[in-house]
Order: structure tokens, then sequence, then C-alpha cells
């Protein structure tokens, strides 16, 4: 589904990301994790094209994201992107956010739109605030919303990056539980996190990132039970 082949890339003279290369297959749940300045956050956003890269390939589905023509729009409307801050359109009420790009991207009707809205808002136990604006909600409604949004769109896969870091503890459970839901019901999924409870409940897949490199990229189990390296092992004693 997502294949990552020896991307390199560079800020000028710095090298956020040296010869990376993964894969995340349909269905499958990849948890990347990471010290603070890792490259977590950018090799996710090369993944939809929100970052270019200077060396090696990324295809989605089969096409080519890294492609000088590649078509991102229409790229990025299959891919779901959910970040740490909840970024709904402020000025717009639930129900508006989950139906706009319906309309505007997917072309989809009135009715269309606001039924599949409607469903995802209960699906993320949402269904009583269709009305409400993103600030009359807390963070973890809004992270919902967010999820919801998204999956309105019907995305061959999901990318998150740190949905749950700017929550109060008391939220943070809500949204794990809407993106457990997500991942159990087989959705493809690739996740920075340091959520380390739902990385092993779901994950197939760790990748653990330092310095711009995948030092590891283990089944789950292996790399919790049995850490490849001593930067993995000394991140872990620090987090678990
Ligand atoms: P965190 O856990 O803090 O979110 P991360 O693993 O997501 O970290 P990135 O945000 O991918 O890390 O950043 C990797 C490195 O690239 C960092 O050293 C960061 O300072 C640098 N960096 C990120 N964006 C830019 C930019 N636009 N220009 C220059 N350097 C950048
Ligand atoms: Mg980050």
């Amino acid at each position: 589904m997502i294949s990552i082949e020896n991307i390199s890339k560079w800020y000028g003279d710095f090298r956020v990301l040296s010869n990376c290369t993964t894969s995340v297959r349909k269905g499958e749940v990849v948890v990347v994790c990471g010290p603070s300045g890792s490259g977590k956050s950018t090799l996710i956003k090369c993944v939809n094209g929100l970052e270019p890269v200077q060396e090696g390939k990324i295809t989605v589905d089969g096409d080519e994201v890294t492609a000088k023509r590649a078509n991102l729009t229409a790229l990025r409307s299959r891919i779901g992107m959910v970040f740490q801050h909840f970024e709904l359109y402020p000025h717009m009420s639930v129900l508006e956010n989950l139906c706009l790009a319906q309309e505007k991207v997917l072309g989809r009707g009135r009715k269309e739109a606001v039924v599949r809205a409607e469903k995802l808002l209960t699906r993320v136990g949402m269904e009583d605030h269709a009305k409400k604006y993103p600030s009359q909600l807390s963070g973890g409604q809004q992270q919902r919303i967010a999820i919801a949004r998204s999956l309105a769109m019907d995305p061959i896969a999901m990318l998150f990056d740190e949905p749950t870091s700017a929550l109060d503890p008391e939220m943070i459970k809500e949204v794990l539980d809407v993106m457990i839901e997500l991942a159990q019901e087989g959705m493809t999924m690739m996740v920075v996190t340091h959520e380390m409870g739902f990385a092993r409940k779901v994950a197939d897949r760790v990748i653990f990132m330092d310095e711009g490199a995948i030092v590891e990229d283990r089944p789950t189990n292996d790399f919790f039970d049995n850490p490849e390296s001593e930067r993995a092992e000394d991140f872990l004693s620090k987090i678990l």
C-alpha cells in the first residue's frame, strides 16, 4: 500500500532523513516512534507529499508521490492525515467541517455528504454535537471530529502525527479508542505516537527512528521484548 524506498531529505545542509526504507501493507498498522527531532513528522509528511524528498521514491497504492508530476491533490484526498493540533475550520460547524471536502473535492451531493457525516459522527461518539463550533468542544472531541472528517473522504490509508500528545490525560483514551477501533476494522495506518499501550495493542510493526534514520523496523512484540539497538533500548527505558 505504502512503499518508501531509500528516501533522503535535506533542509539546506541538514540531513533530516537518511536512506529510509520501509513499507506498510494493506490493513497493516505501523507505529513510528523515536526521540524528538528524529524525523518522524517529516517522514510521514513525505508520504502524502506535504514535504518533497531529494532522493528515493514513495508510492501509495501504486501511485508515485515523489514523481515530478504527481497529482498531489488527488493523492491527498485518498490519504487521511490527523495532526497533533486539530486543524478544524473554526468558523464552521462540526457538520460543515465534515461535509466541505466531501462536496468540494469528491463532488458529493449535500444529502449524501450529510448522511456520511452523521454516520461518522455516531461512530466517533459525537452525534450530539453536529451543530457546535470547534471552540465549543474539548480537545479530545475536536480530535475525534478531525478523525471523522478524514474518514468522510473514504481514505485508503490514514496517517497520524502524535494525535494525542496535545491532549489532557483524560481525553487521550477517547481518541485512542477511536483509533483502536479503526485499526481493528482493518484500516491501513501509519501512526507517530509515544502511546506504547496503543502500539502493543494494535500495531503490527514498530519503526524506531533516530537522527533521521530508521534504526529498527520490527514486529511489535520483538521490538518491545528485545530491542536490537542500544538507542531503542535507551528510548524505551525512558518512556515505559
Ligand atoms: P518531535 O518528536 O519533536 O515531533 P520529529 O521526530 O517529528 O520530532 P521532525 O519534526 O521530523 O522530528 O524534525 C526532524 C528535524 O528536522 C529536527 O531537527 C527539526 O529541527 C528539523 N526540521 C524540521 N522542519 C524543518 C524545516 N522546515 N527547516 C529546517 N529544519 C527542519
Ligand atoms: Mg513530530
